[in-house]
């Protein structure tokens, strides 16, 4: 059977609403890089289409992501007339290897600081380390690039969201030498139950993606279990990371409501027990969304 590469229809929804504290709604680059070549196409909505989904299933607002200068730019732009959202700014870890070997990271650094003292910008991220993806020569650069995000987060009093991909060690290791913000969270968790425990004794939260409802991901299930209620976010990754059994359909924070019941059923808790929880952990790390006027254009 041919994959299905529309949008999936609306899930039920939630009695108590949740905030997707992790997604890209940002328009695909248009750049002429050739990844368009890279399967067949995928279905776009408009991220206003999106929020109104999102809302319509009692997903309340989002964190939209940034991973390099132009998306960050976005992000505290469209979070600024939009109430349903608020920014998060960083060069992605695997960008700022292609930024330093361009002699420009010192320079997207500075945008990214600068943009971290604006209104509706509530995080520094995505940021950290991606072994997985960016070989040993660019490494250099990811941990400057890292070490120098943790900064921008502490000195502007913001929460800081982890890309730890196949780091696990290196991540933590960097936390504790440089001191980690107040408000730090594993975005896309995906240690294993004895990290979570590491996470749990200095405060970071776990946030859970779809990845949490994938059949082989026995690790995340058991840091799931392990992680204090109080530490828990929820995020969809959006497009990526397509919960079960929607896996290969593109992913949108309507689909949330999927990945924070599965969450629930594993627990052996409440949907709205677990959605009053994770709402209240969410505005603690990223404050409400509503609490400053929204700039006119
Ligand atoms: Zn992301």
């Amino acid at each position: 059977m041919p994959t299905d590469h529309s949008y999936p229809p609306l899930p039920e929804p939630l009695v108590v609403g949740v905030y997707d504290n992790h997604t890209h709604l940002d328009p695909p680059p248009s750049k002429g890089s050739g990844d368009e070549n890279e399967g067949p196409e995928r279905e776009v909505l408009d991220y206003l289409e999106q929020l109104d989904r999102a809302s319509s299933v009692g997903v309340r607002g989002v964190v939209q992501v940034g991973g390099d200068v132009e998306s960050s730019i976005w992000a505290a732009e469209q979070a600024a007339r939009e109430p349903r959202m608020l920014a998060a700014v960083a060069i992605h870890p695997n960008e700022a290897p292609r930024y330093d070997e361009a002699g420009q990271l010192d320079e997207a650094l500075a945008v990214i600081a600068e943009l971290a003292t604006r209104p509706r910008v509530r995080a520094i991220g995505e940021t950290g380390l991606d072994f997985f993806r960016t070989p040993q020569e660019g490494r250099a650069a990811q941990f400057r690039s890292f070490e120098a995000h943790i900064e921008i987060a502490k000195a502007n009093g913001l929460a800081l969201q982890i890309h730890d991909r196949d780091a696990h060690d290196d991540v933590i290791e960097t936390l504790l030498r440089v001191g980690a913000p107040e408000r730090t969270v594993f975005h896309c968790y995906s240690g294993d139950g004895a990290m979570a425990r590491i996470c749990a004794d200095n405060g970071w939260y776990m946030s859970f993606a779809g990845t949490v409802t994938f059949k082989n991901a026995e690790n995340l299930r058991d840091a799931l279990e392990i992680a204090p209620r109080q530490l828990l976010l929820v995020e969809t990754d959006a497009p990526f990371l397509t919960p079960t059994p929607l896996r290969g359909r593109p992913n949108a924070p309507y689909l949330l409501p999927h990945t924070l019941r599965f969450m629930a059923s594993h627990l052996g808790t409440d949907v709205s027990m677990l959605a009053a929880q994770i709402t209240s952990n969410t505005e603690l790390v990223y404050g409400t969304w509503d609490s400053e006027p929204v700039t006119a254009e």
